[in-house]
């Protein structure tokens, strides 16, 4: 199975992606608003096909990405149907399985920390996507949302403990830079459930957290009862220009075809050496030249009003000059993906040569 563990630093939340190798189907835990571009980038990169956007519960510390990742790439929303929440597209509960390709995860009721928190385990019971309900080394807070201490204390001996001791737990948060636990290793080291822990040890413990108020709470909740679809069915910032893609590498893309058919309206940057320019590979109509390493002095003779178009070889130092535009305040920029090399495998057009 394909697996990746994606962060989102602001939030301290974790989404996971998982996918079956031979089908490419996959599935989405946990994604954030403000991480969709990411995790859809990473998504068309591995080439995978997002059948389900599950959230673990109605989070209160952050929007969840599912509407976003629905729109995208025509994934369905799965969510507890203990919310009755909208724009849910599968309401799941305990015992259901949700199957992409040969994988599948099953579902178990977990709450305590909100009523209708999931556990999604894997169907060889060696991975547990936990939710805020068991955490690395702690359990979700349990005084808001229909939490309740003694609900949280059955969730977690009852259907998490008694999972294999093996089976790797993922969090929905880790505030510490954890990343993963096992259930035996929670057994054993859990301060709040861990070790002889009885329900009046938890209970006290839990009670006495003294956890401020979620500051996103009032707009992430009500959010969230919507699968994060936000109230002018919008996309936030679609860039408008041209056709960019920004890479998993965070780098803003286009394809050479609509560069080729675009060049009038574009500021085309070669990065590349003067000796490169002038080489046998050729170079674009109408292209600049600015070495990669003269671009930070030069800065001043791209132009900020028409979008700019980098190139050079391979797409890699021009990826740099991209970014050092963007870090100057330029804000239509792209780079030419795959470079020269690529433009010239798609037999798109070069200057005609003088001599
Ligand atoms: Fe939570």
């Amino acid at each position: 199975m394909i697996f990746r563990q994606l962060y989102d630093p602001v939030s301290s939340t974790y989404t996971y992606l998982l996918g079956c190798a031979e089908s490419r189907e996959a599935v989405v835990i946990d994604p954030v608003f403000e991480q969709h571009a990411r995790d859809a980038a990473l998504i068309r990169e591995l080439g995978l096909d997002v059948r389900y956007v599950l959230d673990t519960h109605v989070h209160a510390d952050h929007v969840t990405a599912a509407w976003l990742l629905k729109q995208a790439m025509g994934a369905e929303i799965v969510l507890s149907m203990r919310y009755g929440a909208t724009d849910v597209d599968r309401a799941v509960d305990h015992g259901d399985v949700v199957q992409f390709g040969s994988c599948a995860l099953e579902v178990r009721a977990t709450p305590g920390h909100t009523l209708g928190c999931l556990t999604y385990v894997t169907s060889g019971q060696d991975m547990a996507f936990t939710g805020d309900c068991l955490m690395i080394r702690g359990a979700g807070r349990t005084d808001f949302q229909g939490g309740d201490v003694h609900e949280m204390w059955r969730s977690i001996r009852e259907q998490i403990f008694s999972l294999p001791d093996d089976c790797l737990i993922y969090p929905g948060h880790d505030y510490q830079g954890r990343t993963v636990s096992t259930v035996g290793e929670e057994k054993r080291f859990n301060p709040r459930i861990g070790g002889d822990a009885r329900e009046e040890d938890f209970v006290g413990y839990m009670d006495n957290l003294g956890l401020p108020h979620p500051k996103l709470l009032d707009i992430a909740v009500p959010a969230n009862l919507h699968s994060g679809r936000p109230a002018s069915d919008t996309r936030p910032d679609p860039i408008r220009w041209g056709p960019v893609i920004v890479t998993f590498a965070g780098v803003p893309e286009v394809p050479p075809e609509w560069v080729a058919q675009h060049l009038d309206e574009l500021f085309i940057l070669d990065v590349r050496s003067e000796g490169e320019f002038d080489g046998e590979l050729g170079r674009v109509k109408g292209a600049h030249l600015i070495p990669l390493d003269e671009l930070r002095e030069r800065i001043d003779e791209v132009p900020r009003e028409c979008p700019v178009v980098v190139v050079c070889q391979s797409g890699k130092r021009s990826a740099k000059g991209a970014e050092i535009l963007l870090q100057a305040g330029y804000q239509k920029v792209a780079n030419v993906a795959g470079g020269l090399i690529h433009w010239s495998r798609l037999a798109l057009p070069f200057r005609e040569q003088v001599t």
